[in-house]
Order: C-alpha cells, then structure tokens, then sequence
C-alpha cells in the first residue's frame, strides 16, 4: 500500500461557527489547517417553519415557505463547466465555504427541519407541530464539476465515512429519531445545483415510509420468528438474475417488486448492520466502492450522466428495528433514453406503482455493462479523527 493510501485512513475534522449560527465541518487530510471565515457574511432570514399532518393519513409534511428561493447555477447559467464556477455556492470562496477544503458538511440555508424550531402557529389540535430536525449539505470535493461515478474511490469512501460521523452525531441528540443520507442527481429530480453534494436529513419522528418497513420488520418477527431483512437478502442471494454484481458483504439486486426501471438497492448481508455506524471497516470500503460502480454502470446504459434518487437507509431509532439491514438505494426515473418514468395519477394518489419492465430484465442489462470496477482490496475505509 502506497504512502498516499496510507494517508487516506484518516481524516480530520475541524468545525467552524458561520456567523449566522449555522455549523460547517471540513473533513480532510490530517496536516490541512483550519481557514477562518471572513466577516461580513450575510445573515439568515427567520423562517416560518412547522409540521402540518394529513389527518387521513396521518402522514406529516413539512411547510417551508423560504425553500423556494433556493439557488440555481446549472439552469439559469446553462453550463456546468469551470465557467460557471465563481456563481456556485458550493465551490471553494463561494458564500457557503468561502475557503479552499477538501470535503465539508455545513447547515443548510434554507432547511426545512432546523434544531431549535420557532413554535409552530396556531393550527388543528394535533395537526400542527414544530419542524424540528437538521438539514445539512454535504460536499463530496471543491472541485465543481464530476460525480459519484468519476470522483477517486478514496474520495467516494470519504463520502461514506462522513455520512457515518454524521449518523453517528447526530443520534447522539435524543431528539433525532432518524437519519437520511440522499442525494438527487440531475435536474429531472430537482437537483438546483451541479456541484457534486449531497443532503442529510435528520428527522425527529419516523417518516411514513420508514414507520411502514418498522411495522413490517416487528410483524415478522412477531409472526415468522425471524428477520424480515435476513429473508430479503436470502431471496436476493438465491435470485442471480436480478443481480447486478456479486460483492460479498452487500446484494447489489434490482429488488423484486422494483418500483422504477432501473431501481438497484445495495443491502447489507449480515445481521446486525443496521446503520453506517454498525459497519466493518471492510464493509464500509465495499458499500463505497459498490455504490460507484452502480453509478458507472448507470452512466454507462445511455451514455449520459443518468438522473437519479439515492438515500442510505437505515434503521431508526424505534423498538423493532433491530432487524434493519442498512441499504442504498437507487432510484433513476428513466425508463429509456429519452423517456422518464413519470410517477403520476395511481402512483402519487395510492402509492401503487406501476412498472413496465421486468426487474430481472433491467438487472442483466446493468450487470453486462462494462465498466471499469477497481479491486475493493486496494483501498481502505477512513477512519475520523477530530
Ligand atoms: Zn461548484
Ligand atoms: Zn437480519
């Protein structure tokens, strides 16, 4: 292992107070100093944030009047190249990280959960609720253009370990009840901003989808007298044809009942890895590692930068979700090159879905693509040090 390999296991992280009160944290190499913020930077409008519930089906959403005056530079720029640099408010001496770092958290501006929520307005008993959580953003690299599929594999894992530090912190608030590391790539999926990021999500209640996979976890147990989870990754162990490669700590599988086309979840194998926090070190190299090589393969169906949703999910902090296996999941809305998997009428009003495509078709034409995979051997997961 080179010098340079040996460096990448560890990381630093310095944090920083913007003086709006938001939080950044850089993650980098240990020797790299701490910037200091210049002064004069803006500060934050008061939000009206809070929680309003559907009572028909108990689901909350959240209300976030300011959300809408987010930032756009690919769009109104019409370019994602270094040209288009100085106006993006992730690069290096832009508002958010006005100095040069290698990787970086920071609080979002316009969040839709903040920690210390204003009380919510007078509303419906039991309707209404204070928006409490965290929304960060996360900075893969300074460098603006490039994605998951073309940064270093050393980076991609820079990107898991930080996901893990902020698992890791931010359940250490007892009011945070889950965690969701996402990213949305491209703008068909409403991504604003090219820069390669990510978002983080820290909730203070479980979100419905996640209440329902808690339920069906504890019915199984309670029922089957086992772990719903351990069954999935059997069924998708005993099923290569939807596999989309063979790894040996995750299933990488177009799921069974996949909701869009080209739907991969990458699932953790063993009992008990429930949360990033929960991995091994050579499990967390191999889910970094994997996770690039479906966003290649991806990239490489149609020869373009495919669009798509992707969260880490993992278990929550609830009674019954001990028997959560930690997946990625990636959800890209083509269906064909030049056509997009709209989720319509039946989709948005039921939640039933409605796919035209055989899962274990999609799976074998990702798995046939050649990509370039680099040994999972040759590189280690980072460990963080403050
Ligand atoms: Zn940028
Ligand atoms: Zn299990």
């Amino acid at each position: 292992m080179s010098t340079a390999e040996h460096a990448s296991l560890h990381l630093t992280r310095a944090e920083l107070v913007h003086p709006d009160g938001r939080r950044i944290r850089l993650y980098g190499n240990p020797g790299a100093s701490t910037p200091a913020l210049p002064p004069g930077l803006p500060q934050l409008e008061p939000t009206a944030l809070h929680l309003r519930c559907d009572a028909l089906t108990g689901d909350w959403v959240a209300v976030s009047p300011s959300r809408n005056r987010r930032p756009l530079t690919h769009a109104s720029a019409g370019a994602t190249t270094a040209a288009a640099a100085p106006a993006c408010p992730l690069c290096p001496g832009g508002p958010e990280l006005p100095f040069p770092y290698e990787a970086a958290v920071f609080d979002n501006r316009f969040p839709s959960l903040i920690p210390d929520a204003p009380a919510p307005p007078d509303g419906p008993d039991g309707l209404i609720a204070a928006s409490t959580g965290r929304c960060e953003v996360v900075c893969y690299t300074s460098q603006h253009t490039g994605s998951v599929a073309t940064l270093h594999p050393e980076q991609v894992a820079r990107v898991v370990a930080i996901w893990r530090d902020r698992t890791g912190a931010l359940l250490e608030d007892p009011r945070i009840a889950a965690v969701l590391p996402f990213e949305n790539r491209g703008e068909e999926v409403g991504a604003t901003l090219s820069h390669p990021h990510g978002q983080l999500y820290a909730f203070d209640r479980l979100p419905p989808i996640t209440a329902r996979r808690v339920a069906a976890l504890r019915r199984h147990r309670e029922t089957a007298d086992g772990c719903l989870s351990c069954r999935l990754v059997g069924i998708d162990a005993a099923a290569p044809e939807r596999a989309v490669r063979d790894a040996e700590h995750f299933t990488v599988a177009v799921p069974y009942a996949a909701r869009w086309p080209y739907e991969v979840h990458i699932r953790a194998r063993r009992h008990g890895a429930s949360r990033l926090t929960d991995l091994h070190p050579e499990e967390q190299t191999e889910l970094a590692l994997l996770l690039q090589d479906v966003v290649r393969r991806y990239d490489a169906l149609y020869g373009f930068e495919l669009p798509y949703l992707c969260t880490v999910q993992q278990a929550p902090r609830a009674p019954g979700a001990e028997d959560w296996h930690l997946s990625i999941e990636l959800l890209p809305p083509h269906r064909g090159p030049e056509t997009l998997k709209v989720r319509a009428s039946v989709e948005t009003a039921t939640g039933a879905f409605i796919n035209d495509t055989l899962p274990e078709a999609s799976a074998a034409q990702l798995a046939e693509l050649p990509i370039h995979a680099p040994p999972i051997a040759a590189y280690a997961a980072p460990g963080i040090h403050p």
